[in-house]
């Protein structure tokens, strides 16, 4: 198999589904954007570069739509999201395809990710029903006080590439299940899912303008237009640090309600007492999950020198079998990266860790061809000095360093400015409770390398964000709590 063949009936399939892709209704915009497949790097597609001002046409659709929403019970909303979620899983072919064809996720990877991103609608569907107050007596007495929690308002949702349809039902469903309407910026690498999903939406009972799609080009101009217009009330961002920390100052200017899902470094911790294969599996998973472009990406592997030695051989083992080449093959288990922009960072941080020490295992190129594809890369030894310790690698390439102690684990694990997630592989519950503890992350995966669950608050410290998605916390973040003080004679 060369990397860009695909299997001619999925292939097939795809061009069904890339051209029932809706176009966006909204007409003005300058030019227009191209999307193309990373696995082969053709065009399949071209959405609008939408202008600032269609983007506040936007804000003024999605505002009066919500106003109308907010009125409706939540027992009309938990239905509505119910039958959207019904309307995706049956739609769920078409939606894995464009995904695999505009992000280069495997076939299977793409329906995990449906399957994913419905599972936060049906769960919202159903925290829509329990969005309770409380009613208790002041301390003093003389008075009854009241809470309730009513919609934010108008929220600004903007996601990134790597998880194109579950970052924006992750946003999108509690918003609605609160009684907001939104505006959704998905990235103009993927937006294509984005626009089949708030079809879907619609065509299962989401009122016509609740939910907007605005794509763009110039993602600056839009925030700095949209999160400072008096009508939007919050701002919920899957992305980088960086933007994410531009993004908070400009929600600063109107004290606009702000999430941030931001970037990671995660560390994964294996202890001399650790199952082996457990390890071994729970690393493939954590580090190779959507081709290593996670923000919860095992980005720093240490390992304790007793277990070390088998747990490399076994770990770039199964790093150096995986079948890489088009997604759109049953058997292949890892795609392209997103971009050449991607190859050309992975190339970098390979052989910066190179230049200073690391051992490099398996990998370390692009294979020839078309196509940004980067190999399944283990690098072992690789010092602190490398750039691969402190950047987000973003890809198939794990990075290893042994380590004597569990104080030493846990020093260099949280020696980062990040704070997304953790992994530790241990058989011991007293050290997996400890060193859990011990780490600043958000979350931490014992014995196992998916985090991942929409019954669960994802979000992490430090600079890897603020807020959390999923679980009862995700809809909180699209509420306001209110007070009553009644008085009592
Ligand atoms: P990115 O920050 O470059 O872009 C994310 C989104 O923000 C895109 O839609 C982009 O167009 C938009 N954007 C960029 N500049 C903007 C601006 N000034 N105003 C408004 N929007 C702007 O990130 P990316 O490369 O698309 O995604 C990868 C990053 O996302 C990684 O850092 C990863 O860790 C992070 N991520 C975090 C989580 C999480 O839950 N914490 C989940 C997935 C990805």
């Amino acid at each position: 198999m060369t990397y860009e063949t695909a299997d001619p009936e999925l292939l097939s399939r795809s061009a069904t589904a890339l051209a029932a892709v809706p176009h966006s209704p909204l007409s003005g915009m300058d030019g227009t954007i191209p999307v193309h497949d990373p696995a082969t790097g053709e065009e399949i597609a071209t959405i609008p570069n939408h202008t600032v001002e269609t983007a506040l046409e936007a804000v003024s659709l999605a505002d009066s739509a919500g106003k109308a929403w907010a009125k409706t019970t939540p027992r009309h909303r938990s239905d509505v999201l119910h039958a959207v979620y019904a309307r995706l899983i049956e739609r769920k072919d078409d939606l894995a395809l464009v995904m695999s064809r505009e992000m280069g996720k495997t076939i299977s990877e793409s329906y995990a990710e449906v399957q994913y991103a419905a599972d936060y609608v049906r769960w919202f569907a159903e925290e829509a029903l329990r969005a309770g107050g409380s009613y208790r007596e002041a301390p003093a007495g003389g008075a009854t006080m009241l809470t309730t929690r009513g919609p934010v308002g108008l929220s600004v949702l903007i996601t990134p590439w790597n998880f194109p349809m579950a970052m924006a039902t992750r946003k999108i469903a509690p918003a609605l299940a609160a009684g907001c309407g939104c505006v959704v910026k998905p990235a103009t690498l993927t937006p294509l899912t984005t626009y089949l999903t708030v079809q879907l939406f619609e065509e299962a009972g989401v009122p016509e303008g609740l939910v907007q799609v605005i794509t763009t080009r110039s993602a600056s101009a839009f925030s700095e237009a949209v999160l400072t217009d008096d009508r939007v009330r919050k701002v919920s961002f899957t992305g980088s640090t960086a933007v994410g920390s531009t993004l908070m100052q400009l929600a600063a200017q109107n004290i606009v309600k702000s999430s941030m899902e931001l970037g990671g470094n995660a560390p994964l911790l294996v202890f001399d007492d650790a199952d082996l294969e457990r390890a071994i599996d729970g690393a493939m998973l954590a580090k190779m999950r959507n081709g290593g472009q996670t923000c919860v990406s095992a980005n720093r592997m240490f390992i304790q020198e007793g277990i070390a030695d088998e747990f490399i051989a076994g770990f770039t083992e199964r790093m150096a079998a995986l079948v890489q080449g088009n997604p759109l093959n049953r058997e292949v288990e890892l795609g392209p990266v997103v971009d050449d922009r991607a190859v050309a960072r992975l190339a970098h941080l390979v052989d910066d860790a190179v230049a200073k020490g690391a051992d490099l295992l398996t990998g370390g190129a692009a294979p020839a061809g078309s196509g940004t594809f980067f190999q399944a890369t283990v690098l072992d030894n690789v010092p602190v000095a490398a750039d691969i310790t402190t950047t987000e690698i973003f890809g198939p390439v794990a990075s290893i360093t042994r380590v004597r102690t569990q104080q030493e684990a846990i020093e260099k694990a949280n020696d980062t400015c990040f704070g997304l997630a953790a992994f530790v592989f241990t058989e011991s519950a007293d050290r997996a409770l400890n060193v859990a503890e011990a780490l600043e992350t958000g979350m931490v995966g014992i014995n196992q390398g998916l985090l991942s669950n929409v019954a669960a608050p994802f979000g992490g410290v430090k600079q890897s964000g603020i807020g959390r998605e999923g679980s009862a916390e995700g809809l909180e973040e699209y509420q306001e709590v209110r007070y009553f003080n009644v008085a009592r004679r």
